[in-house]
């Protein structure tokens, strides 16, 4: 039993987890917050919160935050605290010392989804206009890129079409590649209640997750795809709808290029994409193909969510698209009940997104080499631009172990144990002159670092975040910086020691901004947003009050496109060696590498990461359930308790990663995403054996 006591103010924000977004009234005593209360009027849960957001708040006050900055001549001396204009002085300096000797482009920086839009937006200008490079690029690289690239290429933007209310309209839910249960929460009541009122669901997902059986719901159709087959199956899943005529042949001839959804049907009409040879290549019944493919387009409004598991493979890219001809083709966009639907993981991938933190773009998607888009930023920032792209986070690494990039800021997040090939990354940091790390806590990133910059939790910060449906809420300050500076404010001394002013007085002022120079943030402002309550973009003069669902009289593109979405196995291979596949996912207490939630009451539910494994492959190699086991790939190994349990299918196994201990990116492979360098997180073939443990 928790003495809480009455709270005598409350201050509404949003939470930092997911991308649901869901709004809390933090109740305060004093300084102290006392319980955090899911806001009723939170237009994105409604009064709902899962189990994580209600315990958010422990790891603002954790013992082991880190509250001063500090400094070290090199990786292998200890710590020094110091002021926070000696720590920012040092770091300027080191950086302006790599440029001079090794050139402007030798530096970059890193942005986090978990920061606000007003911070994101501020490292990227940081980045662009002061370090004078666009070197710039954020964590969705490693989630949702592909999204991005998917999306834009074949919708004309880079978002998800539908708003939340939308799942109330849909007839038939296809969920590919996620576990909303787990990993948002809130929406997946929203999607329960929706299937117990009678809609169908076809669940795409190599494990049993909850949705396909669980009480009072149960999925038409599972197709338990292995690993890495994402786009062989959702094309055998065309195919039928294609071949049987279930074309939604108005839909198309209106929306959409003819001529190239003519290349796309005779492509897909080709025998090789037909259920009978996709679906014992994929471990799929031919029949269940069929039966969820006409479901699909004949069963009313159809709408697809999908997660990680579309996007983190070597063809991560292909599936957004192939999903993307599979919702054109059925004539499935453009109301609501339908549409294309990324599950977004972080509270602010979206955002991230939208405000340039990629190499090639600048807000709003608009690629650096657009002359006219370019000119616009030197006059407003009074500096010149590059228009040449700069370094993506894997080729930042490649060529820091090349000897040609020294420097690196990174703001919000744990690349050492978040990126793939752990190796290889620590590889990359140790090789670097000046690396910027600021956090909440020293994290393994930190390990390589020579300045450490405290950050500040969400409940410190004002801003905004974008959640999954484009809908932009406020993030409001529920206490001081502990730390002293706001994370805008630090990125603004950073700037002005590498001897570019910004100058702002309030996150408001960097919205307005922001406003000014991206067309679908034009009707944005804090202003608005109090008013409002949330603003989902595009808000301009076409959409005044914003935009829930996207895509009504026509593609943000035009014609919609039609790709060809041709089935090219990963290179990652089973054999003798390593004969299983090993996937991954999150658990609901737990977010992702657990940095935060582990310093929350949430930790009483997840101790640690187990290794789920089908009882055939544990008694095959002589695994009782609890054991230790040793998990192997080509690239590293790691130790493990197992779980025996048939949600895996034989000759898959899966974990979660949220405990640093798992290092379940050191079993992790180079491979990633022909178009974005997405890695391919959920396709490692890997070997089990008994262990004694760590
Ligand atoms: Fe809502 Fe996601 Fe936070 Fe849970 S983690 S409270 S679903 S935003």
């Amino acid at each position: 039993v928790i003495e809480i006591g009455q709270p005598e103010h409350s201050v509404v924000t949003t939470c930092a987890y997911c991308g649901v977004g869901c709004a809390f009234k933090a109740e305060m005593r004093g300084d102290e917050l006392v319980r955090m209360v899911p806001y009723k009027d939170g237009k994105a849960n409604r009064g709902h919160s899962c189990v994580k957001g209600r315990f958010a708040w422990g790891y603002a006050t954790h013992k082991e935050r880190i509250l001063s900055p500090m400094i070290r001549d090199s990786i292998d001396q200890p710590w020094r605290e110091v002021g926070w204009q000696e720590a920012i002085g040092f770091a300027a300096n080191r950086l302006k010392a790599i440029q001079a000797r090794y050139g402007r482009d030798s530096i970059g920086g890193i942005t986090s989804s978990r920061c606000t839009n007003e911070e994101t937006f501020l490292v990227q200008k940081l980045i662009r206009a002061g370090f004078g490079t666009n070197n710039v690029d954020t964590c969705a690289r490693v989630c949702h890129s592909p999204t991005g690239y998917g999306l834009k290429t074949t919708f004309g933007t880079s978002a998800g079409t539908q708003d939340f209310d939308s799942v109330e309209h849909t007839d038939v839910v296809v969920v590919i590649g996620a576990n909303p249960t787990d990993g948002h929460p809130v929406f997946a009541s929203r999607l329960k209640k929706r299937l117990r009122q009678g809609a169908k669901l076809i669940v795409i997902d190599p494990r049993r997750i909850d949705l396909v059986k669980s009480p009072h719901i149960k999925a038409e159709v599972h197709l338990p795809l292995l690993p890495g087959t994402n786009v062989a199956i959702v094309t055998a899943l065309a195919h039928v709808i294609v071949t049987e005529g279930l074309v939604d042949e108005v839909f198309v001839r209106e929306r959409c290029d003819w001529a190239e959804f003519q290349e796309w049907a005779a492509f897909l009409s080709e025998p090789r994409n037909s259920p009978d040879i996709v679906g014992p290549m994929a471990g799929v019944e031919p029949d269940a193909i069929r039966h969820a493919a006409r479901l699909f387009a004949t069963g009313g409004n159809g709408a697809i969510y999908y997660g990680l598991g579309v996007t983190e493979h070597s063809q991560g890219t292909t599936t957004v698209m192939a999903i993307a001809n599979l919702a054109m083709a059925t004539g499935n966009i453009g109301r609501p009940g339908v549409g294309v639907n990324p599950l977004r993981g972080q509270n602010n991938v979206q955002g991230a997104c939208d405000m340039g933190s990629f190499p090639h773009e600048f807000s709003g998607y608009r690629h650096v080499s657009d002359d006219a888009t370019r000119q616009m930023f030197e006059e407003l920032w009074g500096v010149p631009l590059s228009g040449d792209p700069g370094l993506r986070i894997p080729n930042m690494l490649d060529a820091a172990v090349d000897g040609s990039f020294k420097g690196l800021y990174v703001q919000g997040e744990d690349i050492l144990q978040s990126d793939p090939n752990t190796h290889h990354v620590a590889a990359g940091l140790a090789a670097m002159e000046c690396v910027i790390v600021q956090d909440l806590f020293l994290n393994e990133t930190a390990n390589y670092a020579h300045v450490f910059l405290p950050g500040c939790t969400f409940l410190e910060k004002d801003g905004t975040f974008t959640n999954a449906e484009r809908r932009i809420q406020r993030v409001r300050r529920v206490m001081a910086p502990k730390n002293g500076y706001a994370d805008w404010e630090v990125t603004l001394l950073l700037a002005r020691a590498m001897g570019f002013e910004m100058d702002y007085a309030h996150p408001s002022q960097i919205m307005d901004e922001i406003a000014k120079v991206t067309p679908s943030f034009k009707g944005v402002s804090y202003q608005r947003l109090e008013e409002m309550g949330s603003i989902q973009w595009p808000c301009n003069d076409k959409a005044p009050l914003g935009t829930p669902v996207m895509h009504i009289d026509g593609f943000v593109r035009g014609k919609g496109k039609f790709v060809i979405t041709e089935y090219i196995p990963t290179e990652e291979r089973t054999g003798a060696r390593f004969p299983l596949l090993l996937t991954t996912g999150r658990i609901l207490s737990q977010y992702n590498v657990g940095a935060q939630t582990r310093r929350t009451a949430n930790v009483v539910w997840h101790e640690e990461d187990r290794l789920e494994i089908h009882p055939h492959d544990a008694e095959n190699r002589g695994i009782c359930d609890g054991d230790w086991i040793k998990l192997q790939s080509r690239s590293g190994e790691t130790a493990l308790r197992a779980l025996i349990t048939d949600r895996v299918a034989p000759g898959v196994v899966y974990t979660t990663f949220h405990h640093p201990d798992t290092q379940a990116n050191v079993i992790t492979t180079d491979y990633s995403d022909w178009a974005t360098n997405c890695p391919e997180y959920k396709v490692t073939a890997v070997q089990v054996s008994p262990s004694n443990g760590p």
